[in-house]
């Protein structure tokens, strides 16, 4: 029988604490901490434990190096009633994400629709998280995002990096009940899982990375080279790429995220990339907000909660399966680990555990 890796399991509010204290005393402001605690542990009760705080040494080494920078803001490069281009200074994700979702609510209510452009912005995480934001102020939005710099992922018949990962994300409120979410990685899996993985996770399939010969692999040294004897996991150092997800599809919806999230907010495409420690990550989005009072605004909440009903009606495929909706799968899961805590795998706690110790937090124990 297989062995199951070894988790630990962490009561959400207790992990983020923990995490806010880490990036307190990085360097990060008591509101900034506090954020990226949240934010963090919001990703592992969604279920996405590649977006949640598995990233905490990856991030405290790129606050280290330079590479992303506590407590900044936005800057307004552009701007119209219903449009804007902002620049987040390389700051920290969870700070840049929720102003440029806060000017798009503004804008789109006063206009009915806006469009953001935001780029240079540290790593925004889970994009559900700013789909759920704008869909709590009663918006429809739908986003685009690329990674600068961080190409990992071939496009369709190639076996060369492109891509980042450039997840694609739709959100719409609903008149009763939690808003439906779609948000995915435009790669086989999100990079973020391939980490999960390599650290005695869930593997991923057989077909999401892709060797420089052109052999699907799901072992996670084709991304990151060998694995033994250390926490980190430089997606750079490995030979291989991630593949995009649903064939020429996939590779196209990839193609036209580094399209608009990267070219037409002036952040940048993923590749090609730069090397050395030098090397600078950042997000950039283009995201569209839509009220519905612009729209047939009774018309939209009755039937698509209707039309919700009328999907999952359909006969499971499977004896006992179950449709569900974007979305549902997180509420779930959310559901779940609020009330039982979130596990984590060992390694991941340990490298976490390591983290705190490093930056003088020597009361947290394994
Ligand atoms: P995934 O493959 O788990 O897909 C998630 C989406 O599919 C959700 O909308 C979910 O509700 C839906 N879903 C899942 N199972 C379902 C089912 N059985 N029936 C119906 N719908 C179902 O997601 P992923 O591609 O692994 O992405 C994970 C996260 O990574 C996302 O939150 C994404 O935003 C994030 N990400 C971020 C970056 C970044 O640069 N910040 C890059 C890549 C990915």
């Amino acid at each position: 029988m297989d062995q199951q890796p070894a988790t630990r399991v962490v009561p959400a509010d207790d992990l983020a604490l923990l995490v806010t204290r880490i990036f307190a005393a990085a360097g990060c402001d008591d509101d900034e901490a506090k954020r990226i605690g949240t934010y963090l542990v919001r990703a592992n009760l969604a279920g996405h434990d590649s977006h949640g705080v598995v990233r905490v040494p990856r991030y405290t080494q790129v606050l280290k190096l330079g590479q992303v920078r506590a407590n900044q803001s936005l800057t307004i490069v552009s701007e119209t009633s219903n449009q804007a281009l902002a620049d987040g200074n390389f700051g920290f994700g969870q700070t840049i994400a929720p102003l440029a979702v806060d000017l798009g609510i503004a804008k789109a209510r006063a206009s009915g629709i806006a469009v953001i452009g935001l780029r240079n912005a540290g790593h925004i995480g889970r994009i559900g998280d700013w789909a759920e934001r704008a869909a709590e102020a009663g918006l429809i939005s739908i986003h685009f995002v690329n990674v600068f710099n961080g190409e990992l992922v071939a496009p369709f018949g190639g076996v060369d990096r492109r891509f980042s990962t450039n997840p694609f994300c739709i959100g719409i409120p609903m008149a009763e009940g939690p808003p439906l979410i779609l948000d995915f990685a435009t790669s086989v899996v999100a990079e973020g899982k391939v980490l999960v993985a390599s650290n005695g996770g869930k593997p991923i399939p057989d077909d999401a990375l892709i060797t420089p010969d052109g052999q699907f692999s799901s072992d996670p040294a084709v991304l990151y080279g060998p694995l033994e004897g250390t926490y980190e996991r430089n997606p750079a150092a490995g030979p291989g790429a991630l593949r995009a997800f649903g064939g020429h599809k996939g590779s196209g919806l990839a193609f036209m995220c580094e399209v608009l999230a990267g070219c037409l907010t002036g952040g940048g495409t993923s590749g090609p990339a730069e090397k050395g420690p030098g090397r600078r990550i950042a997000n950039g989005m283009l995201s569209i907000y839509l009220a519905p009072a612009g729209f047939d605004a009774a018309h939209f909440a009755a039937t698509v909660l209707d039309y919700v009903e009328y999907v999952k009606s359909s006969r499971p495929a499977l004896p006992g399966g179950e449709i569900l909706v974007p979305g549902e799968p997180e509420e779930r899961t959310r559901a779940a680990r609020l009330a039982n805590g979130i596990p984590l795998q060992l390694r991941t706690w340990e490298a976490i555990v390591a983290t705190a110790h490093e930056l003088g937090l020597n009361d947290v124990v394994l």
